[in-house]
């Protein structure tokens, strides 16, 4: 439910109502707007009686909320939401790029990529220090000492982090370190985790899950919301489809859906949507054209050495002409790369 209230109401009458809200028992979110506040209600099982309410002294409307997500909706927040990672606005006029290598190696191969991702002109980078992988036996990442050399690189690029967390035992140490936490596909529906990022303090990048429908992405992503944490970022990543001339299949009829339904920002990932290095780049400037609000891109310096993902690594030369394309692109786009 969305109470709307007058433009003339005064905070005292928000505060009121908001009381009220939390009397019965319910959370009340208050969302102060340009032109009136908006309080959105949460917690309520069944529906709730609104002539109580409607009564209530600077109350203008009330709105149902039809939709099972709620915080993550535009029917609760109209604007685009832009999420502000220290300085670098997501989801605003800036088509933001996240790059680097699927897994941090070592300190020479961070560093290495990372100084190829500030030079062509990205602001965040991207590095695995936990990495959920498929097997047990494959590299599961350099853990903490890999979340020390991601602080190493931004510090001397002037970068931004992003790097994933796959545990409730180790978000808290991940939060401590990096800028985004990442919540991966495999995780999108662990729901202990997703509570918890809700109350980092850090945003979130939440990746779609492999199989997972749009309803329950946002679902996930409500639970974040809920706990709090407003800034969460979207990720289609690509999904199990029958097809097998890629990994798996870029859904990019989500970007506009999502954009539709939600006022979250989302980006492509174009790397583990296709797993195919050769995909990256058109598929980059299809994500532009859809209306992505950035992208996360997989790069290493070594392909063929990459301890994962190395298929669809593309280069730093191929980073520089996806910048160079995606640049022209994102013109038409009415979007600014820097
Ligand atoms: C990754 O970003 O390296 C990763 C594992 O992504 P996903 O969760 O989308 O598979
Ligand atoms: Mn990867």
């Amino acid at each position: 439910m969305l109470i709307v209230m007058d433009s003339t109401a005064s905070p005292e009458m928000v505060k009121r109502v908001c009381d009220e809200i939390e009397r019965l028992g319910l959370t009340a979110h208050s969302m102060p707007g340009a032109q009136r506040t908006a309080i959105g209600v949460t917690g309520n099982k069944a529906r709730l009686d609104s002539n109580r309410i409607l009564t209530m002294e600077g109350v203008g409307d009330i709105i149902h909320v039809t939709k099972p997500y709620k915080l993550v909706s535009r029917e609760f927040f109209p604007e685009n939401s832009v999420i502000d990672v220290d300085g670098v606005k997501v989801g605003g006029r800036e088509f933001v790029i996240m790059a680097g290598p699927c897994s941090v190696e070592s300190l020479e191969q961070t560093m290495i990529i990372a100084e190829h991702v500030a030079k062509a002109g990205c602001k965040i980078l991207r590095g695995g220090a936990f990495k959920p992988r498929t097997s047990p036996y494959s590299f599961q990442g350099l853990g903490e000492d890999g979340l020390k050399i991601l602080a190493q690189a931004r510090d001397k690029f002037g970068l931004k982090i992003v790097t994933e967390a796959v545990d409730t035992d180790t978000i808290g140490l991940v939060a401590q370190y990096t800028d985004i936490v990442q919540i991966g596909a495999r995780n999108m529906q662990n729901y202990s985790l997703l509570r918890k990022a809700g109350r980092v303090g850090k945003p979130i990048l939440l990746k779609r899950g492999m199989s997972a429908t749009l309803e329950e992405f946002l679902m996930a992503a409500e639970y974040i919301m809920a706990e709090g944490n407003r800034d969460v970022i979207l990720c289609e990543r690509g999904v199990r489809t029958f097809a097998d001339h890629t990994r798996n299949t870029l859904d990019l009829s989500a970007i506009p859906f999502v954009k539709r339904m939600s006022h979250l920002p989302i980006i492509s990932d174009p790397s583990h949507g296709t797993g195919k290095k050769d995909k990256v780049i058109p598929l980059s400037r299809a994500s532009v054209a859809v209306g992505a609000d950035g992208l996360q891109i997989e790069v290493h310096h070594k392909p063929e050495e990459a301890l994962s993902d190395g298929a669809q690594a593309i280069t730093p030369d191929g980073l520089m002409q996806l910048m160079k394309e995606v640049r022209a692109l994102a013109t038409v786009m009415d979007r600014d790369v820097p």
